[in-house]
């Protein structure tokens, strides 16, 4: 009843055109339907060309420069001020959409009168621009993203210089809104982070794009520029050397005995390395060198080695590395004393995963699902990651025997046990002062709520015979 009013007069007016006598007003809606029709056809551009301009990926939009395409630097042009393009296309695509609106409720009002035109209006133009303004010429342009950036790029231009005053003024507005709230805009930011390509691997995993030793080896390749010489290296304890003044007999010896083809070679001590010695160049001069007039020396064929920090970037030293075409590294402490060595393999390691040669066993076994058998000389990181535990990382020890002898704080013997958050480690094989072997498991949830909370130093708890 009350709405009955309201529709009096539309009923009235509706009745004019179709008994043909108002044919102005007949002439208007046609007017009208073709605008609306036209206005939609260009909504329909500017919602297309803000998919189409923002998905293309820089990389592409190069590629397309380098194949000379035609309209592809105009693409560029456009793309080089973000800013700019996405004001452009939102100004274009609201002057027609309220265009469209204000038509639709004029010619919607002479038909069924001001409320229920307004009304019609909304509803209808709201549901014509999601489908034929929005959702189709969008879903269009996130298929041929190429191709309709470069159909749309002339246009588009076009645009600006159409509505430039417009563009210039809500460009400028919304900068200094922009600055106001604090915010540069998303535009404005690469198109791609680092963190965004490290989750695209992780849901690629999931979602089963990449294989899981392509995700491994991705991953280990964002760890790379993180990791550090120390974390990497062969360890002074373990490298074998020669000193200058042995045979090259001897030195060929060294190299059998210890199965590298590489040995640094020293003055004095070890830490006064002076260059290393490749097996390869001791045999070819042992067998065909000119020995004629005496003996020749080992120091003849020293090569060249770097000296490097153990805090240095393995990212780095690798690239040093290739350029200055070393396999071997010696890394010293700010002391100047020598720690340790570093080969390309090391490195390469830390990519692909470990690489094993003939007898060399597994640096971490399994025995069960809770628990491990682990070489002293393992990463935490490593250890971490098998066990799926949460050692701590990064601190001034890098290996399991590190972590253990700091957390004892001194010595340890054989058979002695530490437990830390949820992970009981037991030392299984120690040599003169080194730890070797050590034996890890993760304690169940039961057993885990009785150890000690993290705060609190850990506990070496020494067997019967110990002290
Ligand atoms: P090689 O095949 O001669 O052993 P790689 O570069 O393949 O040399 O290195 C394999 C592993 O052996 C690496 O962990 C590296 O640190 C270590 N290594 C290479 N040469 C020596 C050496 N002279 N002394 C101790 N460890 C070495």
């Amino acid at each position: 009843m009350a709405l009955s009013p309201l529709f009096a007069v539309p009923l009235a007016a509706y009745e004019v055109p179709v008994v043909g006598v108002g044919f102005d007003q007949s002439t208007v809606t046609v007017l009208g339907v073709v605008a609306i029709a036209a206005l939609i056809g260009l909504s329909a551009f500017f919602s297309s060309s803000e998919i189409a301009m923002f998905n293309l990926p820089k990389h592409r939009l190069e590629r397309m420069i380098e194949d000379d395409i035609p309209g592809a630097s105009l693409v560029k042009g456009l793309k080089d001020d973000p800013h700019r393009l996405l004001v452009t296309i939102l100004v274009g695509n609201n002057v027609v959409n309220i265009a469209m609106s204000s038509i639709a409720t004029a010619i919607l009002s002479i038909h069924f009168g001001g409320l229920a035109g307004v009304l019609l209006a909304t509803f209808g133009i709201t549901a014509l621009v999601l489908l034929f303004g929005e959702s189709v010429p969008k879903s269009y342009a996130v298929e041929n993203t190429e191709a309709w950036s470069i159909r749309i790029a002339r246009p588009l231009k076009a645009t600006e210089y159409l509505l430039f005053p417009l563009i210039v003024l809500f460009d400028y507005l919304t900068r200094q809104i922009n600055k106001l709230i604090g915010s540069t805009g998303p535009i404005e930011s690469p198109y791609v982070t680092r963190d965004e390509i490290q989750e695209m691997i992780e849901s690629g995993e999931r979602e089963g794009v990449l294989e899981e030793e392509e995700h491994e080896m991705l991953t280990r390749i964002f760890r790379f520029n993180n990791t550090i010489v120390k974390e990497v290296m062969t360890p002074r304890l373990d490298m074998t050397a020669v000193p200058k003044d042995a045979a090259i007999d001897e030195a060929i010896e060294t190299c059998i005995q210890s199965g590298h083809a590489r040995i640094p070679v020293y003055e004095g001590s070890l830490d006064n390395v002076q260059g290393v010695v490749h097996i390869r160049d001791l045999v070819r001069d042992l067998n065909y060198g000119e020995a004629d007039d005496g003996e020749l020396e080992l120091a003849d064929l020293i090569q060249p080695t770097l000296h490097v920090p153990e805090s240095k970037n393995v990212d780095e030293l690798l690239t040093e590395m290739r350029e200055n075409r070393m396999h071997m590294a010696i890394v010293i402490d700010e002391f100047g004393t020598t720690e340790g060595l570093v080969t390309m393999e090391d490195m390469i390691e830390e990519i692909i995963g470990e690489i094993l040669e003939g007898g060399e066993e597994q640096p971490i076994e399994e025995i069960d699902d809770d628990t491990v058998l682990v070489r002293g000389e393992v990463n935490i990181e490593d250890v971490n990651e098998a066990l799926d535990i949460d050692l701590p990382e990064g601190q001034e020890f890098e290996t399991i025997a590190g972590f253990i002898f700091n957390r004892a704080g001194r010595l340890v013997e054989e058979g002695e046990e530490i437990t830390y958050d949820g992970v009981r480690i037991t030392v299984e094989d120690v040599e003169n002062t080194r730890i070797m072997m050590a034996r890890l498991t993760k304690l169940e949830a039961a057993e885990g709520s009785t150890e000690e909370p993290d705060s609190e130093p850990a506990r070496v708890e020494p067997d019967e015979n110990d002290e």
